[in-house]
């Protein structure tokens, strides 16, 4: 049956890479995020907010912004189910992503997304094209938001941004 991970089940072979199949899980009280730095074809980092019960994905050339003034790519990957949140490992040659993988930040993050002054829900304001929150991470402990800025192709491209405070 289609859900929100067929994708990510069609581009793997769960014979040859060691990546979690996984599933789609329920909500939880304090959603995670993860940034994983991915050695790929070309190394970019996976940034990755718990939404609807899979991560969101993204993927971040630079990886994520150091500074306000920064505005960092972020292209939209297929979602990937909750239990990929801590996966670290070598995807084999050949297969999908093929490289390595570690985590490079996680923790939770709190969603600070409103719109006329009511919270908007994380899989909402993402489907939306805009979400904004706080990260409370090891590396990441500030408040970032994610925007889809024009189209290209129909997911668009989007921009992560770090705010001022
Ligand atoms: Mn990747």
């Amino acid at each position: 049956m289609a859900n929100a991970l067929t994708t990510y089940h069609s581009k793997r072979d769960f014979k040859k890479t060691p990546e979690p199949k996984g599933r789609v899980a329920r909500a939880r009280k304090q959603p995670r995020f993860v940034v994983q730095k991915h050695r790929a074809s070309t190394l970019h980092y996976d940034f990755r907010l718990e939404a609807d019960g899979v991560l969101k994905s993204w993927a971040v050339p630079k990886g994520p912004p150091r500074t306000a003034a920064e505005k960092r790519l972020a292209v939209p990957t297929e979602d990937h189910p909750l239990s990929y949140v801590d996966f670290e490992g070598a995807i084999p040659a050949g297969e999908y992503g093929a490289g390595t993988v570690e985590v490079w930040d996680t923790g939770t993050y709190e969603n600070l997304t409103e719109k006329d002054g009511k919270p908007v829900p994380p899989g909402r304001a993402i489907r939306a094209g805009h979400i904004a929150f706080a990260l409370n991470g090891n590396r990441l402990r500030a408040r970032y938001a994610l925007t889809r800025v024009g189209k290209d192709g129909k997911r668009g491209r989007w921009l992560l941004v770090k705010m001022k405070r």
